[in-house]
């Protein structure tokens, strides 16, 4: 790295072609550029983008477990023996009561997760007419996590309002065939550009310490740019107990913030947003995530629980930022939730709170 970094990695980003494979490898190495370097360069892109606003993202598990692929990483695979709740769709007075439990909460947007292969033309059918009832209830935007989709299955979900659909990457394709077998790294790119090609806003996340290379990270990076991902989600791996891929490795706080730069310098407009993970990976560290990212989850993960809302908000707002919402942080703050736990498994009253007994 050359004598003033910070100015040396915003140059480099600026580039059309964005940083060289040299350069991202040296953010990510602290024998070859300091910290504070690749966040103030980081922090340059996240304020010209965002300014200091955080946008919070509230994951809403509509369909859970029962999957029948073998991703060695999710607990929702069927080489998982993890304990999990598992259940079919949840009905829509349900979905709707949690849509409209996140609009209230300072949710942006709402997400729905299936687990799964890929939606049936029967289900893509009873997902257009909930996107509907919710955008013609509640001013939020809304995501849908479908698994694989078809062109003509997504031109329909756009079709309904749908405005955004998450597939994630995970890994890199040289590491692809390490964390599943039932499924192709190609797989996933062909929906990603099903998806673009029908219109809608495409996110797409990444799982960072399952054994892979740096230079991994930097390929999923580098791809999530040519694919032009509105948003990304950095997931930081929390083994679940019963899941393959039994131990995080590689991770430490400072690697998980050089992790997050990394991604907001090759893919500077995107929202990147720290997810999973941030509690247990970042620790002591996590508020300076911030400076690179400018998104996070509220309430948890998929079927692991995160910090308490108050503790989120509270960072949020020591930390000088602010979130997108039309409910003001503080107020917010006053009616969050103190419940939350730092790790364990979700209950099925923490993933179905609206279900009629
Ligand atoms: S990541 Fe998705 S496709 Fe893979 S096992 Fe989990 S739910 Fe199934």
């Amino acid at each position: 790295m050359k004598k003033n970094p910070v100015d040396h990695i915003i140059k480099a980003a600026q580039r059309p072609e964005g940083l060289s494979l040299d350069d991202s490898l040296a953010v990510l190495d602290a024998a070859r550029c300091d910290l504070l370097s690749c966040l103030g360069a980081a922090y340059y892109f996240r304020e010209m983008h965002y300014k200091r606003e955080v946008t919070v993202h509230i994951l809403n598990n509509v369909q859970n477990g029962l999957c029948p692929e073998d991703c060695r990483y999710c607990a929702q695979s069927r080489s998982s023996h993890a304990l999990i709740e598992q259940y079919p769709m949840k009905p829509e007075s349900e979905i709707l009561a949690e849509a409209e439990a996140a609009y209230e909460q300072g949710a942006f947007r709402y997400c729905m997760v299936f687990a799964g292969t890929g939606p049936s033309d029967e289900r893509i059918d009873r997902l257009c007419t909930i996107i509907r009832d919710i955008k013609k209830k509640y001013p939020i935007e809304v995501c849908v996590s479908p698994g694989i989709v078809s062109p003509v299955q997504a031109v329909r979900l756009k079709s309904a309002g749908l405005d955004r659909l998450n597939h994630n990457l995970n890994t890199s394709e040289r590491y692809y065939g390490h964390i599943c077998t039932t499924h192709s790294y190609n797989d996933r790119i062909g929906t990603l550009k099903a998806a673009k090609e029908a219109g809608l806003a495409v996110c797409s996340g990444v799982i960072v310490g399952m054994g892979e290379a740096a230079s991994d990270v930097v390929d999923m990076a580098m791809r999530l740019r040519e694919l032009k991902a509105e948003s990304i989600p950095v997931n930081f791996f929390m083994p679940v107990p019963g899941v393959a891929i039994t131990s995080a490795s590689g991770l430490s706080p400072e690697y998980c913030l050089r992790v997050l730069c990394l991604f907001r310098l090759i893919n500077p407009s995107a929202e990147i947003r720290m997810a999973a993970g941030r509690e247990m990976h970042l620790r002591s560290l996590e508020a300076m995530g911030l400076y690179a990212a400018n998104s996070l989850f509220l309430q948890g993960y998929l079927n692991v629980r995160g910090a308490a809302d108050t503790r989120t908000l509270q960072m949020i707002r020591d930390a000088g930022f602010t979130i997108k919402s039309e409910v003001p942080l503080d107020e917010l703050l006053a009616k969050a939730s103190a419940y939350g736990e730092e790790d364990g498994i979700k209950t099925i009253k923490e993933l179905r709170p609206f279900r009629k007994q």
